[in-house]
Formats: C-alpha cells, structure tokens, sequence
C-alpha cells in the first residue's frame, strides 16, 4: 500500500514537473463547476429514479435516488428542512445530480417544498419541519413521517441535512450556528467532520472569521432536539452530519459551494471510494491558492430570515487538537495541535491569557517530520518555528492559528485551532 502510494507519486511528480509537496490537499474526486462531482462512472451506468412523497398535497415533493453499479452504503442528503435557507437546498439540488462511484445516494432537496415555495422557515402552520423528529416515537407530522420513511426504507448508513444561518457559530449556537459542521458520536464521524472543515477552510474560505467548525450534536433531552439526525443517528445508527453556512453577507454561489465541496468530502469515502485510480488526477489543490470565493459581497435577495437558526448544538468539540489532512493522502504528515491548558480551543479565555500551543503530536506517516511552522491570525503568514508556540488571547473576538508540519519529503499538511475569548 505504501509502496503503491510512493510510485504513484513519483509518476504524478513527473508528469507534472514539479514537487508534489501539498497534496494532501488532493480531493478525492472534486466538485466540478456545475456542481457535479466528478466519478468515474459513466452516467448510462448509473440507475437513476425519482418520485413523489405527500403527493397531491401542498407539502409534494421528491426524492431522487441515484445507485451506483459498485455496492456501497446508502448516502441520504436532505435540503430545505428550512424553506429560507437557500443554499442549502440549491446544493442538495446539485448532488441529486451527482455521478457516484458506488453506494446509493437519496436527495431530497425541497424537504418542506411550502416553505422553500414561501422563501420562509417553515411555510404554513405545521410548525419548524427540523423539529418534528423525536427520537424512540414516531415524527410528529405527515411530512416528517414520509421524510422519514425514506430514510427507513433505504436504510441510511449516512445522512447529511444542508442548512443556512444568520450567526457563526463560537462554541454555543445562541449568537446562531453558521459556518459549522455538527456531527453524530462516533470516532469516525468526528474525524471525517473535522477533515471535511479543514478542506473546506483550506481550499476555499479566505477570511479565517469564517473558518468552518465542528461541533457534536446535543444530548437527546437538551435543546434543540426533534432532529432529523439526531434521530437517525440514534434510531438508525447513521453517521449524520448537519451543515450550516452563514446566510449574511456572502454571496449565494460561495455558499452553495461551501456545501458542495463539505458534504462531497463528508460522504467521499461512501460514494467516491478512494482506490480508485483515476483520482490522482484531480486538482492538487495548493494550500496557498485560496479560491477565489471571497467577494462577500451585497446578500441575495434570498429571503434569509431574521432568525438564528437555532440547529445548533452545544458546545464545541470537546477536544483541542485538530487533525490535519488525516484520510485525504496517505502519506502525508498528520498535523495536530494541542494546548496547554487542555480545553483553550472550547472556551471562552480571558484576554491576555496565556496559551502554549504544542505540534509534538503531529507525526510523519512516511520519513520524519522537520519542520514546524506557525500562521497567527490565519493570514497565512508563517512567522513563527517551533514544536510549541505561546499565544496570548486578544481582547475580543477569535483568532485563528494554523500549524503546518513539513515532512523530509516536503509533504506538508495543516491544522488550525481558533481561540476566541467571546
Ligand atoms: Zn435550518
């Protein structure tokens, strides 16, 4: 496996006539403009079907299943729980759309289709769709139900449900959720959530106060709860995942991106398998090119609405080291970053306080490691060298600081920690 690894890079290395350094930025299969992830299987092998739940109703609206001709687990991605959060079910949209490599995928785009017809949260008086799914009884209305029946009858190994908010989320989904990715428990999931926000920050989100974040799901008797994956992650055991993009002041296309490029590497090894050989092919993706995603510009008229979310959950990730490009290239360095004291990642710190940063964690999967560099403020600006750097929390606001480890080969990879003393 190694070995394989080793000679596909040094083919790649040469035909491209430069160092491969960076790669663990490669993307497992990649999003190609239109949104449509680029599989190796071709469209006519694909089995294609779509149909209606709560047909005849107000509340129509369909399900796009998609099977690959390589067996894999079952991928459900869900839009439009939230008729105002647009580029949540645009995104969904687009991945009805997408060629799989294996598996089955299930989109439901317009999951209250009312609401999304309206531009509002939850469309007529049938109350906040995401709210109507109790864990161990049944869901509370007759859409829910049929969402949820989809869910059962396919069997869900993975569900990831697109959503907007009004407010970042900093640890606590009070001043709101955006720009976050909550995950389900489970090593796995923690790990494929924090890779997937790494890639995302890295390749495409320039203003580090809108880095991605991961976060666990609350606790079944806190709030929020009636969930659509919390249930299926408890009643069905799917890994399940919630995006959240912030609404306000980034234009509509960057968002829906966002989604795109996070749920693609959330679910990649399900329906992007990573043996496949042609995906060396793709973009090796520079850690310095940020794309260029960045005019924040006027907000679409979406329809946004005035409210946090509130999907949120409630605390942020419960460990303060981030593991690097882990999973994207197998031999690249693993980049982790953890502090002293233990938890500065998750708190509020006061300002002046003092924190040690410490890469020592960090490890070559391949050779050894030489070279540790730091970016204060995510500008990226590596000034600083060092297994351990000393921080001092800043009057307001977050700060984000990346780690970069540099191994003998010069594959390098990131990881970033945000403190924040807000
Ligand atoms: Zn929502």
């Amino acid at each position: 496996m190694q070995r394989e690894t080793l000679s596909r890079r040094s083919v790649l290395a040469i035909a491209t006539g430069c160092t491969v350094a960076g790669v663990g930025a490669t993307t497992v299969s990649g999003v190609l403009e239109d949104g449509t992830a680029a599989a190796d299987t071709a469209e006519e092998d694909l089995s294609r079907e779509s149909f209606s739940i709560m047909e005849g109703t107000s509340r129509e609206t369909t399900v796009y299943v998609t099977e690959a001709p390589v067996e894999g687990p079952t991928v459900v991605v869900t839009g439009g729980m939230h008729g105002n959060e647009v580029a949540g079910y645009e995104a969904a949209g687009d991945i009805a759309d997408w060629r799989i490599d294996a598996g089955t995928l299930v989109a439901i785009p317009e999951a209250n289709a009312a609401a999304v017809e309206e531009g509002t949260r939850s469309g007529d008086d049938w109350g906040d769709l995401n709210r109507q799914f109790p864990e161990g009884s049944e869901p509370e209305t007759d859409l829910a139900r049929a969402i949820w029946d989809v869910l059962v009858e396919y069997d869900a190994d993975v569900v990831v449900d697109l959503h907007e908010s009004t407010g970042i989320y900093a640890g606590d989904p009070v001043d709101g959720v955006g720009q976050a990715i909550f995950h389900s428990d489970g090593a796995e999931a923690v790990e494929t959530a924090r890779a997937a926000a790494e890639y995302v920050n890295r390749t495409s989100v320039d203003d580090p106060e809108l880095a991605f974040e991961i976060g666990p799901f609350s606790g079944p008797d806190t709030e929020p709860n009636g969930l659509l994956v919390h249930k299926a992650a408890r009643d069905l055991g799917a890994e399940s995942y919630l995006v959240e993009t912030l609404s306000t002041d980034v234009d509509l296309e960057t968002r829906v991106r966002w989604h795109l490029t996070i749920a693609e590497q959330l679910v990649a090894d399900d329906l992007f398998p990573e043996d496949e050989p042609d995906n060396e092919h793709e973009p090796d993706v520079d850690e310095d090119a940020d794309a260029s995603d960045d005019d924040p510009a006027e907000g679409e008229s979406d329809g946004t609405g005035d409210e946090s979310d509130g999907d949120g959950e409630n605390a942020a990730d419960g460990t303060d080291e981030n593991a690097g490009d882990a999973g994207a290239d197998d031999a690249s360095p693993i980049a982790k970053i953890t502090t002293e004291p233990a938890n500065a990642g998750d708190v509020a710190l006061e300002p002046g306080q003092t924190v040690t940063l410490d890469a020592t964690c960090s490890n070559a999967r391949e050779g050894r490691l030489v070279c540790y560099e730091w970016d204060v403020g995510g500008n990226d600006q590596f000034d600083e060298r060092g297994e351990t750097l000393q921080v001092t929390a800043g009057d307001v606001g977050r700060d984000t600081v990346v780690l970069r480890v540099t191994d003998d080969a010069d594959r390098t990879t990131t990881a970033s920690i945000t403190l924040s003393t807000d």
